[in-house]
Protein backbone atom coordinates (compact mmCIF):
# COMPACT_ATOMS: atom_id res chain seq x y z
CA UNK A 1 0.00 0.00 0.00
CA UNK A 2 1.00 2.97 -0.97
CA UNK A 3 -0.28 6.94 -0.13
CA UNK A 4 -2.22 6.54 -3.20
CA UNK A 5 -3.48 3.65 -2.00
CA UNK A 6 -4.48 4.87 0.85
CA UNK A 7 -6.33 8.16 0.10
CA UNK A 8 -8.62 5.78 -1.79
CA UNK A 9 -8.95 3.95 1.31
CA UNK A 10 -9.98 6.88 3.47
CA UNK A 11 -12.05 8.41 0.26
CA UNK A 12 -14.38 4.76 0.45
CA UNK A 13 -14.47 4.90 4.51
CA UNK A 14 -15.94 8.42 4.40
CA UNK A 15 -18.20 6.50 1.16
CA UNK A 16 -19.45 4.00 3.52
CA UNK A 17 -19.65 6.28 6.50
CA UNK A 18 -22.20 8.10 4.92
CA UNK A 19 -24.22 5.13 3.75
CA UNK A 20 -23.92 3.63 7.26
CA UNK A 21 -24.60 6.73 8.95
CA UNK A 22 -28.65 6.15 9.98
CA UNK A 23 -27.88 2.48 10.74
CA UNK A 24 -25.09 3.23 12.96
CA UNK A 25 -26.82 6.08 14.40
CA UNK A 26 -29.58 4.06 14.59
CA UNK A 27 -27.71 1.20 16.77
CA UNK A 28 -26.48 4.27 19.34
CA UNK A 29 -29.90 5.34 19.82
CA UNK A 30 -30.66 1.97 21.40
CA UNK A 31 -27.78 1.97 24.19
CA UNK A 32 -26.71 5.50 24.09
CA UNK A 33 -26.91 8.73 22.42
CA UNK A 34 -27.78 8.66 19.20
CA UNK A 35 -24.57 10.05 17.17
CA UNK A 36 -22.20 7.53 16.15
CA UNK A 37 -23.07 7.41 12.50
CA UNK A 38 -22.94 11.23 12.83
CA UNK A 39 -19.78 11.23 14.31
CA UNK A 40 -18.15 9.09 12.11
CA UNK A 41 -19.45 10.52 8.72
CA UNK A 42 -18.50 13.83 10.02
CA UNK A 43 -14.65 12.37 11.13
CA UNK A 44 -13.92 10.97 7.61
CA UNK A 45 -15.71 13.96 5.19
CA UNK A 46 -12.69 15.91 7.71
CA UNK A 47 -10.20 13.56 6.65
CA UNK A 48 -11.67 13.97 2.73
CA UNK A 49 -11.28 17.52 2.90
CA UNK A 50 -7.19 16.84 4.06
CA UNK A 51 -6.64 14.47 1.29
CA UNK A 52 -5.41 17.32 -1.08
CA UNK A 53 -3.01 19.04 0.65
CA UNK A 54 -1.73 15.76 1.93
CA UNK A 55 -0.76 14.37 -1.43
CA UNK A 56 3.53 14.32 -1.78
CA UNK A 57 3.45 13.34 1.91
CA UNK A 58 4.83 10.15 3.85
CA UNK A 59 2.50 7.03 4.55
CA UNK A 60 3.01 7.75 8.38
CA UNK A 61 2.67 11.30 8.71
CA UNK A 62 -0.44 11.33 6.30
CA UNK A 63 -1.49 8.55 8.74
CA UNK A 64 -0.84 11.08 11.67
CA UNK A 65 -2.83 13.30 10.34
CA UNK A 66 -5.80 11.65 9.62
CA UNK A 67 -5.61 10.79 13.34
CA UNK A 68 -5.21 14.07 14.09
CA UNK A 69 -7.88 15.51 11.60
CA UNK A 70 -10.08 12.77 13.74
CA UNK A 71 -9.61 14.04 16.96
CA UNK A 72 -10.39 17.58 16.49
CA UNK A 73 -13.46 17.05 14.19
CA UNK A 74 -15.58 15.21 15.90
CA UNK A 75 -16.78 15.42 19.57
CA UNK A 76 -17.47 11.89 21.53
CA UNK A 77 -15.49 9.18 22.43
CA UNK A 78 -15.51 7.61 19.13
CA UNK A 79 -13.64 10.00 17.04
CA UNK A 80 -10.48 10.82 19.82
CA UNK A 81 -10.97 6.73 19.72
CA UNK A 82 -10.19 6.20 15.78
CA UNK A 83 -7.77 9.03 16.24
CA UNK A 84 -5.60 7.55 18.06
CA UNK A 85 -5.27 4.66 16.63
CA UNK A 86 -4.74 6.09 13.20
CA UNK A 87 -2.06 8.20 15.42
CA UNK A 88 -0.33 5.53 17.03
CA UNK A 89 -0.17 3.78 13.31
CA UNK A 90 1.24 6.99 11.81
CA UNK A 91 4.13 7.18 14.51
CA UNK A 92 4.89 3.76 13.63
CA UNK A 93 5.06 3.74 9.81
CA UNK A 94 6.84 7.55 10.16
CA UNK A 95 10.02 7.00 8.07
CA UNK A 96 7.71 4.54 5.55
CA UNK A 97 6.85 5.21 1.55
CA UNK A 98 4.93 2.43 1.53
CA UNK A 99 3.17 -0.36 4.10
CA UNK A 100 2.99 -4.40 3.66
CA UNK A 101 0.47 -6.62 5.33
CA UNK A 102 3.06 -6.94 8.05
CA UNK A 103 3.38 -3.15 8.92
CA UNK A 104 -0.08 -3.27 8.40
CA UNK A 105 -0.57 -5.52 11.33
CA UNK A 106 1.86 -3.70 13.43
CA UNK A 107 -0.02 -0.91 13.00
CA UNK A 108 -3.47 -2.38 13.68
CA UNK A 109 -1.05 -3.66 17.45
CA UNK A 110 -0.16 -0.41 17.99
CA UNK A 111 -3.74 0.98 17.09
CA UNK A 112 -5.18 -1.57 19.53
CA UNK A 113 -3.08 -0.75 22.45
CA UNK A 114 -3.79 3.07 21.92
CA UNK A 115 -7.30 2.76 22.07
CA UNK A 116 -7.25 0.62 24.90
CA UNK A 117 -5.30 2.82 27.11
CA UNK A 118 -6.99 6.04 25.40
CA UNK A 119 -10.31 4.40 26.41
CA UNK A 120 -9.06 2.68 29.28
CA UNK A 121 -10.68 -0.50 28.39
CA UNK A 122 -10.01 -4.00 27.72
CA UNK A 123 -11.89 -6.95 25.61
CA UNK A 124 -15.36 -7.79 26.45
CA UNK A 125 -16.75 -4.43 27.56
CA UNK A 126 -19.14 -4.00 24.61
CA UNK A 127 -16.54 -1.78 22.49
CA UNK A 128 -14.65 -0.91 19.22
CA UNK A 129 -12.30 -3.59 20.94
CA UNK A 130 -14.46 -6.69 20.66
CA UNK A 131 -14.31 -5.79 16.73
CA UNK A 132 -10.47 -5.33 16.17
CA UNK A 133 -8.95 -7.61 18.93
CA UNK A 134 -10.64 -10.42 17.19
CA UNK A 135 -9.47 -9.15 14.13
CA UNK A 136 -5.97 -8.25 14.76
CA UNK A 137 -5.95 -11.60 15.98
CA UNK A 138 -7.12 -13.33 13.23
CA UNK A 139 -5.20 -11.73 11.13
CA UNK A 140 -1.62 -12.86 12.69
CA UNK A 141 -2.34 -16.19 12.61
CA UNK A 142 -3.77 -15.67 8.89
CA UNK A 143 -0.22 -14.39 8.31
CA UNK A 144 1.76 -16.76 10.04
CA UNK A 145 0.00 -19.14 7.49
CA UNK A 146 1.01 -17.08 4.47
CA UNK A 147 -2.00 -16.60 3.51
CA UNK A 148 -2.02 -13.29 1.12
CA UNK A 149 -2.86 -10.32 2.11
CA UNK A 150 -6.51 -9.97 1.10
CA UNK A 151 -7.14 -13.20 2.28
CA UNK A 152 -5.38 -12.12 5.81
CA UNK A 153 -7.84 -8.52 5.99
CA UNK A 154 -10.77 -10.91 4.92
CA UNK A 155 -10.33 -13.06 8.03
CA UNK A 156 -9.76 -10.26 10.25
CA UNK A 157 -13.15 -9.25 8.75
CA UNK A 158 -15.05 -12.21 9.63
CA UNK A 159 -13.83 -12.35 12.83
CA UNK A 160 -14.59 -8.41 13.57
CA UNK A 161 -18.26 -9.57 12.54
CA UNK A 162 -18.01 -12.50 15.14
CA UNK A 163 -16.98 -10.03 17.60
CA UNK A 164 -20.05 -7.82 16.85
CA UNK A 165 -22.33 -10.54 17.22
CA UNK A 166 -20.84 -11.13 20.71
CA UNK A 167 -21.07 -7.14 21.88
CA UNK A 168 -24.92 -8.50 21.44
CA UNK A 169 -24.59 -10.76 24.45
CA UNK A 170 -22.99 -8.61 26.81
CA UNK A 171 -23.01 -5.39 28.84
CA UNK A 172 -21.78 -2.43 28.25
CA UNK A 173 -18.92 -1.26 31.24
CA UNK A 174 -17.38 1.48 29.24
CA UNK A 175 -18.67 4.72 27.01
CA UNK A 176 -22.00 6.00 27.38
CA UNK A 177 -24.15 2.82 26.84
CA UNK A 178 -22.55 1.77 29.89
CA UNK A 179 -24.71 4.31 31.75
CA UNK A 180 -27.82 1.54 30.86
CA UNK A 181 -25.79 -0.96 32.01
CA UNK A 182 -27.70 -4.37 31.79
CA UNK A 183 -29.96 -3.15 29.36
CA UNK A 184 -27.80 -2.58 26.74
CA UNK A 185 -27.61 -6.67 26.26
CA UNK A 186 -29.73 -7.78 23.30
CA UNK A 187 -27.76 -4.66 21.03
CA UNK A 188 -24.80 -4.61 19.23
CA UNK A 189 -22.38 -1.82 19.51
CA UNK A 190 -22.15 0.84 17.17
CA UNK A 191 -17.80 1.06 17.17
CA UNK A 192 -17.64 -2.57 16.88
CA UNK A 193 -19.59 -2.55 14.10
CA UNK A 194 -18.08 0.39 12.75
CA UNK A 195 -14.83 -0.67 12.79
CA UNK A 196 -15.91 -3.68 11.00
CA UNK A 197 -17.04 -1.79 7.84
CA UNK A 198 -13.71 0.53 7.94
CA UNK A 199 -12.22 -3.25 7.83
CA UNK A 200 -14.09 -3.95 5.35
CA UNK A 201 -13.03 -1.34 3.62
CA UNK A 202 -9.07 -1.78 3.26
CA UNK A 203 -10.11 -5.36 2.52
CA UNK A 204 -11.81 -4.61 -0.33
CA UNK A 205 -9.28 -1.82 -1.99
CA UNK A 206 -6.85 -4.98 -1.51
P1 LIG B 1 -20.10 8.93 22.28
O1 LIG B 1 -20.15 7.65 23.05
O2 LIG B 1 -19.26 9.95 22.94
O3 LIG B 1 -21.47 9.41 21.90
P2 LIG B 1 -19.84 7.69 19.69
O4 LIG B 1 -21.28 7.45 19.80
O5 LIG B 1 -19.35 8.28 18.42
O6 LIG B 1 -19.33 8.59 20.90
O7 LIG B 1 -19.05 6.32 19.89
C1 LIG B 1 -19.53 5.29 20.68
C2 LIG B 1 -18.64 4.09 20.52
O8 LIG B 1 -17.34 4.34 21.01
C3 LIG B 1 -19.12 2.87 21.29
O9 LIG B 1 -20.04 2.12 20.53
C4 LIG B 1 -17.85 2.11 21.59
O10 LIG B 1 -17.55 1.17 20.57
C5 LIG B 1 -16.78 3.18 21.55
N1 LIG B 1 -16.29 3.47 22.90
C6 LIG B 1 -16.86 4.27 23.82
N2 LIG B 1 -16.10 4.32 24.93
C7 LIG B 1 -15.02 3.52 24.71
C8 LIG B 1 -13.87 3.13 25.47
N3 LIG B 1 -13.66 3.61 26.70
N4 LIG B 1 -12.99 2.27 24.90
C9 LIG B 1 -13.19 1.79 23.65
N5 LIG B 1 -14.24 2.14 22.89
C10 LIG B 1 -15.16 2.97 23.41
MG1 LIG C 1 -22.78 8.24 20.83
Amino acid sequence: MNTEKLFEILSDMHQTMEQEKDFLTELDNAIADGDHGINMAKGLAAVQEKIEGLKGQRIGAVLKSVGMTLVSAVGGSAGPLYGTAFMKAGMLMSDKQTMDINDFLACMDAAVEGVMARGRSTEGEKTMLDAMIPALNAMKKANSENLPPKAVLEAGVAAAKCGVEYTKTIAATKGRASYIGERSIGHQDPGATSFTYLLDVVANAI
